[in-house]
């Protein structure tokens, strides 16, 4: 069985709008307005649309390892919040979402963590063992050095997720495969 997993980043890999939120704030600051950074950032589409095309071509599984797993711990939540945008095929390929620890645990180890540890997956759904191939997507760099070395690739968070951040994902999950 090729079980294949995506770990998702969600800020600077599904939404990139720091770069203009960012220019706007400083210029209005230059001109004198006091402003706060907002920040409201959101998934946005074109982005699902990218990762969709690596889910159904690598017949992928996604475990949420973003911050935002705090915000929608349930699978079932991502089931609809992709579903809802038009994407059924990246919501029914959650299966959940890396176990929280300290905020001084780095997010590679609580991926490593993850893959190391079947038995400490709570609410995850079940997937077919062993788990043949992952990547990670995700725009910090807080990664083992094992991962970097072949797990993962880091996107820009002014560009999001790429169409060349796609490909290699895809390689990367195919490599094994004959
Ligand atoms: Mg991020």
């Amino acid at each position: 069985m090729n079980t294949k997993i995506i770990f998702l980043d969600i800020d600077g890999v599904l939404n990139a709008p720091n770069y203009w939120r960012f220019w706007w704030w400083n210029l209005l600051n230059r001109m004198g307005f006091k402003t706060e950074l907002a920040d409201d950032t959101s998934i946005e589409r074109r982005f699902v649309r990218r990762l969709n095309w690596i889910v159904r071509r690598a017949n992928a599984h996604i475990v949420i390892s973003s911050a935002w797993r705090h915000r929608f711990p349930d699978w079932m939540q991502w089931l609809h919040l992709f579903t809802s945008m038009g994407f059924p095929a990246v919501g029914n390929a959650v299966i959940g979402t890396t176990v929280s620890h300290a905020p001084s645990v780095k997010r590679g180890a609580e991926i490593q963590g993850w893959l190391d540890r079947p038995e400490k997956r709570p609410e995850c759904r079940r997937i077919p063992e062993p788990i043949s191939a992952y990547v990670i997507l995700d725009d910090d760099s807080d990664m083992t050095p094992q991962q970097k070395s072949g797990h993962f690739v880091q996107t820009n968070p002014y560009k999001g997720l790429t169409r060349k951040d796609c490909r290699r994902a895809l390689k990367i999950l195919r490599r094994n495969e004959a």
